[in-house]
């Protein structure tokens, strides 16, 4: 596990700050919970015993390796003496400052949080396809004109046809495309004009999905 030291603590030289477990050799039985507990990596296993190599490392205030030691072995500081740094240095003019700066932060974080999620429930893409006689070009002109006024493309244009003779004389035949925006904008309010066309041209509509 790496270490990390932190050099600070809101301000104050972290060496400054005598808040680090002392381990009982005699009481330890090297059952090595404090070493997985301990985010900060502030323990080794020496000879079948928990050592603080890197006791400033530890996050002042913690006791959680010592509430899980099974037998009592790891003391801290009476809690006094983070009082008493915390009263010389006046640290709480700084923790006011690192509370505005992590409120910004946060702030930050729900703004982007929020940006993500309306971007995910955008629909700017979905494939259609449709059923129907495409022997008559009315319904390609009209469908020119209608994305001619929206922000939005058409691509992946397919026809499935069973022959050319067979589309001259009106034989049912298949078209699929997908409704992109051009502008990286939701289409659902499009959507609803380019069914109805669909429908005003006798095709039926035999799958929409977003992709
Ligand atoms: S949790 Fe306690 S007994 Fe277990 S290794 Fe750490 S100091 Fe020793
Ligand atoms: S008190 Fe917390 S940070 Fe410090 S050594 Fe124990 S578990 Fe690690």
């Amino acid at each position: 596990m790496s270490a990390s030291t932190p050099e600070r603590w809101h301000g104050i030289p972290r060496q400054e700050v005598p808040w680090y477990p002392t381990v009982d050799a005699q009481a330890c039985i090297g059952c090595e919970l404090c070493y997985v507990t301990c985010g900060r990596a502030v323990y080794d296993i020496r000879d079948r015993k928990a050592v603080a190599t890197r006791p400033y490392a530890c996050m002042v205030g913690c006791t959680t390796c010592a509430m899980v030691c099974p037998t009592d072995a790891i003391h801290f500081p009476n809690r006094e003496v983070v009082r008493r740094v915390e009263r010389e240095y006046k640290i709480l003019r700084i923790v006011k400052e690192e509370a505005r700066a992590k409120r910004g932060r946060q702030d930050a974080l729900k703004a982007r949080a929020a940006a993500e999620a309306a971007q995910a429930g955008l629909t700017s893409r979905t494939h259609m396809e449709l059923a129907g006689e495409f022997g008559d070009k009315r319904f390609l002109v009209q469908l020119e004109q209608l994305i001619a006024d929206h922000p939005v493309d058409l691509v992946n244009l397919q026809l499935q046809v069973p022959t050319v003779k067979g589309l001259m004389e009106r034989t049912p035949a298949f078209m699929s495309f997908e409704v992109t925006s051009t502008q990286q904008e939701d289409i659902q309010a499009f959507l609803p004009s380019l069914r109805d066309l669909a429908r005003s041209n006798g095709f039926t509509l035999v799958n929409e999905v977003n992709v």
